[in-house]
């Protein structure tokens, strides 16, 4: 028996479409529009369990021609990682949509367990996709559709209630960077680094009131501007458009917002949508604001995401043309050497005013406000800028920085011989550490000088070239200073000084002897990787009265330079 489709008023709209469809399709495909979610089920009294979703997404594959369904990993607890591939004709592997010349759109959404609404939404469009006669179906024949729909399962299964982290408590949109969560290392390893979507959209709830929708594009001053001007300059009006006309309403996220300004959400690559532009992809945050049922927000949701897939259909061309300009400026870039890297950033005004609604409580009444002509915080501007290298070069048995590195899709080489270069080295200030992220001892370190070096590099030193599409990716995990790099996450503290075991050993404190041993065995392993070296000073050359002062163990070659290397093999 058919149910009702009055949650979704959009589906009555194709419902002439519908009719052509069953009258023309096989009977198989006329059970797909039957098909309903347990949201939908119990009209959104309730969100729809992982194994109804599983079982959901099965027999939507089974009746289908154009959707494949898969999954790309397990969750701490052992749940599949799911995901559906749509298109005509179905391709079977990334590379078939590469050469395809079609957008590819990534739709993700569940990375905070507890946020669900837009998890709702792809599961309703994804029974549109999968059927012959819908206005998304069509679409088809223009892009490659790849939809993980929850990406934190464990969390949304928690109990008794679902939670924002994975089963081991770490909030994995803080971990785009350092990578040490299954669940996000399998997304970015076996999804995003696979399919290399040209645009993805990340589904979150959050945002202010009155809206049912809020959005924001990439916020990281390190990526291509160019990939988030167009959603704030044509898809984020798109969405409105469309939400409008189907009695909704959409504006950006707002983080903090009054009569004067709008004040969107945090700038740090660790978080999906920031990562998404650095990593040459246009990225799409989209939050579901509270304050509204789940059945409207979800709907508000299949709008918003369909604005999207229209957008992209209607510049499908221009979408492929962007990025690969994008991939291919920063290999470029990369390659030269050029210009410098945002290592830190803010956000200040845009350079034009807005107008907006916001909920002010008056006389303990709620009242929407019209706000016009204010300012909205979402253009990045860099507060510390860096040189960008050609190359950077890492002590030869950083493994576990390389192995960081790799889950990125990053390519390291290694010196098959030894070689003499000037590079460009940054000499330590202070070193701390501290809790960062959830993380217990994150470290940070200060930078003084930046001075040009001679120096030789071992057989065996690691080079992480930025002329390659991940290059963005690169400068930021490289550049110690950024808050979320190597350094922070400990995979150099062994060729890090360790002022206090000098403390120790300088004041005779305890056994003494401990102390100083391992600071002897530290800078016997310093010398022998050539890290001691002064600025001036031939290699080689130790004075053993005045210790040099240390160098960050992370040297950039600025001058594009042919090296005797080999690709790290990384299968
Ligand atoms: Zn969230």
């Amino acid at each position: 028996m058919r149910k009702s489709h009055r949650s979704f008023p959009w589906c009555l709209a194709a419902l002439p479409l519908l009719a052509l469809a069953l009258a023309t399709a096989p009977a198989a495909e006329a059970q797909i529009a039957d098909l309903r979610t347990e949201a939908e089920e119990l009209e959104y009294a309730r969100h729809t369990s992982h194994d109804r979703m599983v079982e959901y997404l099965q027999a939507l594959q089974a009746q289908s021609l154009d959707m494949r369904l898969g999954t790309y990993g397990k969750t701490r607890e052992g749940r599949d990682l799911v995901y559906a591939v749509f298109s005509r004709p179905l391709v079977s592997k990334p590379w078939e949509a590469m050469v395809s010349g079609k957008p590819v759109v990534l739709l993700a959404a569940n990375i905070h367990g507890g946020e669900r609404t837009y998890r709702e939404s792809l599961l309703v469009l994804l029974r549109e996709m999968a059927q012959r006669g819908t206005a998304v179906n069509r679409m088809l024949d223009d892009m490659i559709i790849v939809v993980a729909p929850s990406i934190n399962p464990d969390g949304l299964e928690a109990q008794p209630n679902p939670t924002r982290a994975n089963a081991f408590g770490f909030d994995m949109n803080r971990d785009y960077m350092k990578l040490t969560q299954p669940e996000i290392a399998q997304y970015l390893g076996n999804l995003v680094q696979q399919w290399r979507p040209h645009l993805m959209v990340d589904g979150h709830n959050g945002g202010a009131r009155p809206y049912n929708l809020t959005y924001q594009g990439g916020g990281a001053a390190g990526g291509d501007q160019r990939l988030t001007r167009i959603c704030d300059e044509e898809i984020f009006p798109a969405i409105d458009r469309r939400l409008e006309a189907e009695g909704y309403l959409s504006w950006y996220y707002g983080r903090d917002q009054d009569r004067e300004r709008w004040t969107g959400l945090v700038e740090h690559p660790r978080m999906g949508h920031n990562y998404g532009p650095m990593a040459n992809i246009i990225s799409i945050l989209f939050e579901a604001p509270g304050g509204q049922n789940l059945g409207t927000g979800a709907a508000a949701g299949v709008y918003g995401h369909l604005a999207v897939l229209e957008f992209v259909q209607q510049n499908a061309r221009r979408i492929v043309d962007l990025v690969e300009d994008a991939r291919a400026e920063t290999v470029r870039i990369g390659k030269a050497g050029e210009g410098q890297i945002p290592v830190t950033q803010r956000f200040v005004p845009a350079d034009y005013r807005v107008s907006y609604k916001i909920v002010e409580t008056v006389d303990e009444e709620q009242q929407i406000v019209d706000v016009t002509d204010a300012e909205i915080l979402i253009k990045p501007e860099a507060t510390l800028l860096r040189d960008r290298p050609y190359a950077y070069l890492l002590p030869r048995q950083a493994d576990a920085a390389v192995a960081m590195l790799q889950r990125h899709g990053i390519l390291v080489e290694q010196l098959q011989e030894p070689v003499e270069l000037e590079v460009q080295a940054y000499v330590l200030d202070g070193i701390e550490y501290r809790p960062h992220f959830g993380h217990a001892a994150g470290t940070f370190v200060s930078v003084g000088e930046v001075v040009t070096v001679s120096r030789p590099f071992p057989r065996g030193t690691y080079v992480v070239p930025t002329g390659q599409t991940m290059g963005r990716i690169v400068t930021h995990i490289l550049e110690a200073e950024s808050g979320d790099n190597l350094v922070t996450w400990n995979t150099m503290d062994a060729w890090l000084p360790k002022p206090e075991l000098a403390r120790i050993a300088a004041e005779g404190e305890g056994p003494g002897t401990e102390g100083q041993q391992a600071r002897q065995t530290q800078q016997a392993q310093q010398v022998r990787e050539g890290q001691q070296t002064r600025p001036g000073q031939q290699p080689g050359q130790q004075q053993a009265s005045e210790p040099p002062p240390p160098y960050l163990p992370i040297f950039k070659l600025i001058q594009p330079t042919a090296l005797p290397t080999r690709i790290v093999d990384n299968w």
